[in-house]
């Protein structure tokens, strides 16, 4: 059971993945949280080459990305692992976020998908639709910036989720499709009945 939380910063994922995994962890399922970019040492590094605005291009983070999402997935305790085991595991971006992100040209969006076809497909995304002029209201009160939290990134990047979401549900991939500016407690519990009907929970 692998369950991926997407949308563009300050959509709510964060937020609405504790939430979710707090009112799952009352019923007693192994349920393990979890993020991308994660806190190994690839993540750890992604995290300060976006804080600090540091300008690769796009083709260097998609592999950036994507060793840190080997070591995820693939590594010791990763995905693999405890979805093997029966785990429910929540994870705040994944692959989408990457094919959305990086793929700014047709050249990195090869790259992407070349470098990303390997790892497994989540079993259900939930897509926190926010719209952006919402999402820079909110990013614009906290602290710290990151690289990507610009309008016209942020604009590219919501069209790119609509394709490639739209391609994961031509595959059989399953998404539930939020209204992000609702009450947030009203998200999780839309989330969670979600979840109950697919997930056997
Ligand atoms: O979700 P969070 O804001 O912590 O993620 C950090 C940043 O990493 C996001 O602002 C997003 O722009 C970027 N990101 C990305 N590609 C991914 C995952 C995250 O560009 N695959
Ligand atoms: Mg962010």
């Amino acid at each position: 059971r692998f369950v991926v939380f997407e949308g563009i910063d300050g959509a709510g994922t964060t937020t609405q993945l504790r939430k979710v995994a707090s009112s799952l962890k009352g019923r007693g399922h192994p349920l393990w949280e979890t993020r991308e970019p994660t806190d190994g040492p690839v993540g750890v590094f992604i995290r300060e080459c976006l804080a600090s605005g540091l300008s690769l291009p796009a083709s260097v983070y998609a592999y950036l990305f994507a060793a840190d999402r080997d070591l995820h997935v693939f590594g010791e305790d990763g995905v693999m692992v405890r979805v093997g085991r029966g785990e429910i595991v929540l994870c705040d971006r994944y692959l989408h976020s990457s094919l959305a992100y990086q793929s700014d040209s047709d050249h990195t969006r090869e790259l992407v998908e070349d470098l990303n076809h390997r790892f497994p497909l989540p079993e259900v995304v939930i897509y926190l639709d926010t719209p952006v002029e919402e999402c820079l209201r909110r990013l614009s009160s906290r602290p710290q910036k990151d690289l990507f939290e610009q309008r016209e990134v942020l604009m590219n990047v919501v069209s790119r989720y609509r394709e490639v979401l739209r391609a994961y549900e031509a595959e059989g991939g399953k998404v539930l499709y939020v209204d992000g500016t609702q009450p947030p407690d009203l998200i999780s519990r839309e989330i969670l009945k979600f979840l109950e009907g697919i997930l056997d929970i």
